[in-house]
């Protein structure tokens, strides 16, 4: 039997972009409206507003018509200057990347390292900045969820740490795939930018993304000095005061966030984060079932205090190939699932688990990659969906 690749829904398993959701999609096909008249005013207006919960801020928020990458620019570029000293946590492939772009904007990234098992090292933090007594470290760069290996950062403990230490950097948070899903305040939690995106826990196709700006970095960015023109906050903000946008905002995909927005709210963040959190630990019970008995199949995160409510990245046991499982997976069973970042690469497989995802999302594609595990014949023990079913069940 050879199953159609077009029979049934695809299974977009990948951690983000995520399944858009009917309700978003419909928002989203309405009449672009004239973003310079009265109606857009009032709805631009609404919506900035509404934006900051998810933020859990009462400070502006700039909405970008880019990918998040152009969110990671805007965070440093309106709050630093050539040369600057920042303190980096490798915690992956996406932290990496946002080094090497620090680098090519001629500031000087400090990098604390780790085994890309766990989220960031905050004793090394507090260290770091003990250690830089003439504070010449301007911004601390976290990313909560690093979406390459499946660790959650602490960004509580990292706050609590800088202020330990009495230093005055900025802290600069990368939310892309943690917003929306994973607990975070952007406020309470002092962080100066929070950098998001669409695609993610947003439930929206990829194009926009964010910064939440606290008053410490709206104040930085009036001495930095890096060049910026089109991600410049303060023509933003200007025109965001009356619900506008200095250039063409990227008005359907506005209209798929206000939908979304009102999804979370209606549906309660700590709710959505509260479901998040479950169907994690039943895919990780799943794959502890499979590489138990020896099999050796592991997750990626060896800290279960990092253990990431949006994505699980499935180690495969030396010698197997997680790209051959992907592909065999996505030709049997038309699902399509993260592949390894890096030097992950083959190494690891990442099941995302977020956004518009339900119980049974959980169980079709934990269904696909056990299929996947005995169709590529990797060694696994049987059973990791009925573990994940137990436990969903609350008979685990
Ligand atoms: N940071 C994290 C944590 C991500 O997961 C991603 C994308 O997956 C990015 C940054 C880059 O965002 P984009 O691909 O939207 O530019």
């Amino acid at each position: 039997y050879q199953s159609s690749p077009s029979a049934g829904r695809h299974f977009l398993q990948i951690p983000g972009p995520t399944n858009v959701p009917d309700r978003v999609l419909r928002a989203m096909d309405n009449p672009t409206m004239d973003h310079r008249g009265p109606d857009f005013g009032r709805f631009g207006g609404q919506l900035l507003e509404k934006v900051k919960q998810v933020f859990k801020t009462s400070g502006p928020v700039v909405i970008y018509p880019a990918s998040g990458t152009g969110a990671w620019e805007a965070a440093l570029v309106n709050t630093l200057s050539p040369g600057d000293r920042v303190l980096m946590c490798e915690t992956g492939w996406f932290a990496h990347l946002w080094q090497e772009m620090a680098e090519r904007l001629d500031l000087r990234p400090e990098l604390l390292r780790t085994d890309w098992r766990r989220g960031a090292d905050v004793p090394a933090i507090e260290a770091a900045l003990r250690a830089d007594r003439d504070h010449g470290i301007k911004a601390v760069c976290v990313v909560h969820n690093e979406t390459s290996t499946g660790a959650t950062s602490r960004i509580d403990e990292v706050r609590r740490a800088i202020d330990a230490a009495g230093h005055p950097a900025l802290l600069l948070v990368d939310t892309i795939s943690s917003l929306g899903s994973i607990d975070y305040r952007h406020d309470e939690w002092g962080v100066d930018v929070t950098i998001a995106g669409s695609q993610k826990g947003l439930m929206l196709p990829p194009g926009l993304s964010f910064n939440a700006v606290s008053a410490k970095a709206l104040r930085a960015a009036e001495t930095a000095k890096l060049t910026r023109s089109f991600w410049d906050w303060r023509p933003m903000i200007a025109s965001n005061a009356t619900g506008y946008f200095p250039y063409t905002p990227a008005t359907n995909l506005l209209y798929g966030l206000d939908a979304a927005l009102d999804m979370l709210a209606e549906e309660g963040l700590e709710n959505v984060f509260a479901r998040h959190d479950r169907f994690a630990e039943a895919a990780r019970r799943a794959v502890r079932h499979w590489g138990g008995a020896g099999a050796g199949i592991e997750i990626q995160c060896d800290d279960p205090r990092h253990f990431s409510s949006v994505l699980t990245a499935v180690r495969l046991p030396e010698g197997h190939s997680a790209n051959a499982l992907r592909g065999i997976i996505l030709e049997k069973f038309n699902m399509s699932l993260g592949n390894g970042l890096g030097r992950l690469n083959d190494r690891v497989f990442r099941i995302g688990h977020l956004g518009d995802f339900g119980p049974l999302s959980l169980v079709g594609a934990l269904g696909g990659v056990e299929m996947g595990l005995a169709a590529a014949g990797i060694p696994h023990q049987a059973g990791g969906v009925q573990a994940a079913m137990a436990y969903l069940n609350g008979n685990a």
